[in-house]
């Protein structure tokens, strides 16, 4: 349920709407806006208590959340959220790239792909280092080495670093490196690992997984937000279809769906959404026309030697030809519905 409070409610009467949530059993979630206080009373308690409260003073109306995640929905939190990574925003005005390999691979390896990253507009740097495989023979990532090349990749480049976390147990450390959390898709439904991340003071990637329907993804974000990780931003990745030339079906309408549903930011993986260097810069376009706030893009200096993933990364200058075909700077065009950017 939703308290939808007056524009000119005061601090007290928002107090008492708090107070009676709890005492109804739920837990009660403010969202101030610029114009009006929003109070979501969220989890299971009596319902009746809160419909109620349509008469408390201050109060303008009581509704239902409609969708089965409510702090991810817009209801709750109409305007849109801002994720800020250490000096880099995603869900402002500006589509941010993350690029960089699929695995970190070797120091040199790296800190090349960064600093070329850099120079073509990236404005985050990505790297594996605790890689989920298929197959157990397959290269695992270089695990705690890769994290201190990622860190001194950083502090040459300054860009910040997201990588993934694929165990509860390697929280802790990763955090010490990264200053961005990616749960990879086929960790999207890890529960125990989205509720201890939730306890993270760490932005969270979350990916969508591939055969999870847009409601389960947002679903999944639910559990970050709800445990107290409002820093969330959605990557489509592309989902599993009969479609067998590319790797996976990069679901495009689902960007600008998860935008319409919620106020976290949404970014675009062309790389692992299509499995083909060739179609990184026409999805990657399409991304961005339909709403995406950012793109993650895999590039390798080396495509044909890479160890994971080659066949979807560019090389620097095919990364650089698929920037220059973005237009510079990166700024949504001003028709597009969700142009307008709000504090989160
Ligand atoms: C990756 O980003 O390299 C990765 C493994 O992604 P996904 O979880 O989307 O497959
Ligand atoms: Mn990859």
């Amino acid at each position: 349920m939703i308290v939808n409070m007056s524009e000119k409610a005061t601090e007290e009467q928002i107090t008492h709407v708090i107070d009676r949530i709890r005492e109804a059993g739920y837990n009660p979630h403010v969202t101030r806006g610029t114009e009006r206080t929003i109070v979501a009373a969220v989890g299971s308690g009596r319902r009746h208590e809160i419909e109620a409260l349509q008469v408390a003073p201050g109060v303008d109306n009581v509704v239902a959340i409609a969708q089965p995640f409510k702090l991810v929905s817009k209801q709750v939190h109409p305007e849109r959220t801002i994720v800020q990574i250490d000096g880099v925003q995603i869900g402002g005005p500006e589509v941010v790239v993350i690029a960089g390999p699929c695995s970190v691979e070797s120091r040199e390896q790296l800190l090349q792909t960064a600093h070329a990253v850099k120079r073509a507009g990236a404005s985050m740097l990505r790297g594996g280092a605790y890689k989920p495989r298929t197959s157990p023979y397959d290269f695992q990532g270089l695990g705690i080495e890769a994290l201190k090349i990622l860190s001194e990749a950083k502090k040459e480049t300054g860009l910040p670093i997201v990588t993934e976390v694929m165990s509860t147990e390697d929280i802790d450390l990763i955090s010490e490196h990264a200053d961005m959390l990616q749960v990879g898709a086929r960790n999207m439904q890890n529960f125990a690992l989205l509720r201890r991340l939730a306890t993270s003071n760490k932005p969270i990637l979350l990916k969508r997984g591939p055969s999870a329907t847009v409601k389960e993804w947002l679903l999944a974000a639910e559990y970050l937000l709800s445990g107290g990780n409002r820093n969330v931003v959605l990557c489509e990745r592309g989902i599993k279809t009969f479609e067998s030339e590319m790797r996976n079906t990069f679901d495009l309408a689902a960007v600008a769906l998860a935008r319409d549903l919620s106020h976290l930011p949404v970014v675009a993986d062309p790389s692992h959404g299509t499995g083909k260097q060739s179609l990184i810069a026409p999805v990657s376009r399409a991304a961005v026309a339909v709403g995406a706030d950012g793109l993650i893009i895999e590039v390798h200096p080396c495509p044909e030697r890479a160890l994971s993933d080659g066949p979807q990364s560019l090389d620097f200058e095919g990364f650089e030809k698929v920037m220059r075909g973005l237009g510079e700077p990166l700024r949504r065009t001003a028709s597009l519905p969700h142009a307008a950017a709000a504090v989160s």
